[in-house]
């Protein structure tokens, strides 16, 4: 058999465990949109079914046979299909290397865990998920074991979101901006300005739903989501799922903060771009998924932070917001609303963070993570560590753990190494906005007169059809010319806020 055909016959079988998989991720998406309040155990069974049918799919024998084919040492792949093989090889190996019993296990032990944190969120009882999370962490390294990762569990949990990131990397990325950040928000919080910010904000209330649907539709739609290939819809938590020509967003709406629905709709909305903008051709394979978590989250927060929060972009939407909303934008004049768009307030919750101290959250949640995975620190002792690394990185301590270390899903079902995705994620839109405003200077410019085409084709070009040839690090490199750092995000935060706050 030709390595060609033997290529083709690899790239058939990945596209369809991920076909598959697309069809899961649909269900999920229904389950939080649609789904009947007495169709949960029946959705629960097609999830089930339908995981099978993936695992079995990815797990396929003529999958490693077609990989040991091509992984032999005198074949001549191009770059572009040592890629795909690559990839193809590491998802095989995750099918094929965790025992079926263990799957199973995990798969019980997340569902518990995740009904565990909701009962002791709302009960304020980190003592009964105690024994939870100490099992998530045990499953977790039991399954970096499998993997080949022993000794390196945390890096494992890293490069599972973020294919090539480790500890030691992110430690010196956050410790790094940690040390400049600290203490801009410290400023930022001590000036005038960010009581009247506060006052702003305030005043935006009474938003009819119907006018905020209409407006995020314009704004969505005139910064590039095709609604011909995908839709948005609304369910509790916002998010985005799907690919290529069937993605799918979904908002909620709130009629008192009118700007939070906006803004996580464009966050969701970067996305859903990203998602848009794969090689349809290749989807499901290396050169048709996205090149980890990291890189997604540039994409939203651009988005939503560098462009949906700068003057161009409100010069451009801010008299039709006022014509949609004429009584309730009616006592603030612009710069005021401007200042409400981009309010800084410190909280202890990390949804309802702004920009600025977003990052301090996560850094926090590594901190915790790390020390967890490397022993220093035990589960029973979390809480208070939790609550002593908040006051010195926010400067505010939960008066309990509801507030503090239980506000968060993630862990209940080991989703441990994701949250550092988030700030990486930041720092890397930081990268790419001064990169496309050094290549096409009066950007903001063009913003203001409503077009946001340019800033799309080129991360169509550099990002989205680059698919996962580039883990986070390398895309970084290629596109911003720079090693990925919190420099460029730390200068974005201080040049937007500082001259709001500190001017
Ligand atoms: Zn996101």
């Amino acid at each position: 058999m030709s390595l060609d055909t033997a290529f083709a016959e690899l790239t058939s079988l990945v596209q369809r465990a991920h076909t598959l998989g697309t069809v899961g991720e649909l269900l999920g998406w229904d389950e939080q949109v649609n789904l009947p309040s007495g169709a949960a155990e029946q959705r629960a069974a097609q999830h089930a079914a339908l995981a099978e049918a993936v695992h079995a799919a990815a797990s396929e024998r003529r999958i490693g046979e077609l990989l040991v084919e091509l992984q032999k040492p005198d074949g001549a792949l191009s770059v572009d299909q040592q890629a795909v093989v690559a990839q193809a090889r590491k998802d095989f190996d995750r099918a094929t290397k965790l025992p079926a019993e263990f799957v199973r296990e995990k798969a019980a032990q997340g569902s518990r865990g995740y009904h565990a944190w909701a009962k002791a969120k709302a009960n304020d009882d980190f003592a009964s998920y105690a024994p939870v999370l100490e099992k998530n962490l045990e499953f977790a390294k039991r399954e970096a074991a499998y993997l080949g990762w022993g000794g390196r569990e945390y890096d494992y949990m890293l490069d599972k979101h973020d294919p090539g990131l480790t500890a030691a990397a992110v430690d010196r990325l956050f410790g790094e901006l940690k040390r400049e950040l600290v203490p801009l928000v410290r400023e930022i919080t001590a000036s005038p300005t960010a009581a009247r910010a506060k006052t702003a904000a305030g005043k935006l209330r009474g938003f009819p739903v119907e006018g905020q649907r209409t407006f995020l539709r314009e704004v969505t739609e005139k910064i590039g989501f095709d609604y011909g290939r995908g839709r948005i819809d609304v369910s509790l938590h916002p998010f985005c799922s799907g690919t290529g020509s069937d993605v799918r967003m979904t908002t909620r709406f709130k009629e008192d903060e009118p700007l939070d629905s906006l803004f996580s709709s464009i966050h969701e909305t970067g996305h859903g771009l990203y998602e848009q903008g794969l090689p349809a051709a290749q989807l499901g394979t290396a050169l048709g998924i996205h090149a980890g978590m990291a890189v997604h989250e540039s994409q939203s927060r651009l988005w939503e932070n560098q462009v949906a929060r700068s003057r161009g972009f409100w010069r451009s939407f801010e008299p039709r917001f006022r014509a949609l909303f004429p009584t309730q934008t009616a006592a603030l004049n612009a710069e005021e609303l401007y200042l409400a768009v981009n309010l800084v307030e410190p909280t202890l919750i990390r949804v309802d963070a702004d920009e600025v101290t977003y990052n301090l959250h996560i850094i926090l949640r590594f901190e915790m993570e790390k020390m967890l995975f490397t022993g220093e620190l035990a589960v029973r002792d979390l809480p208070a560590a939790w609550r002593e690394a908040s006051r010195e990185i926010l400067g505010l301590e939960p008066a309990n753990d509801r507030t503090g270390v239980l506000q968060d899903v993630h862990w209940s079902d080991g989703a441990f190494g994701y949250f550092p995705s988030y700030c990486l994620g930041n720092m890397l839109a930081a990268q790419l906005w001064y990169r496309a405003q050094e290549l096409r200077p009066g950007l903001e410019a063009e913003f203001a007169r409503g077009d946001f085409s340019w800033l799309l084709c080129w991360l169509r070009e550099q990002v989205h059809a680059q698919g996962r040839r580039f883990d986070a690090l390398e895309l970084a490199r290629r596109v911003t010319g720079a090693e990925l750092s919190p420099k460029a995000l730390v200068r974005y935060l201080r040049e937007r806020y500082g001259a709001l706050y500190l001017g």
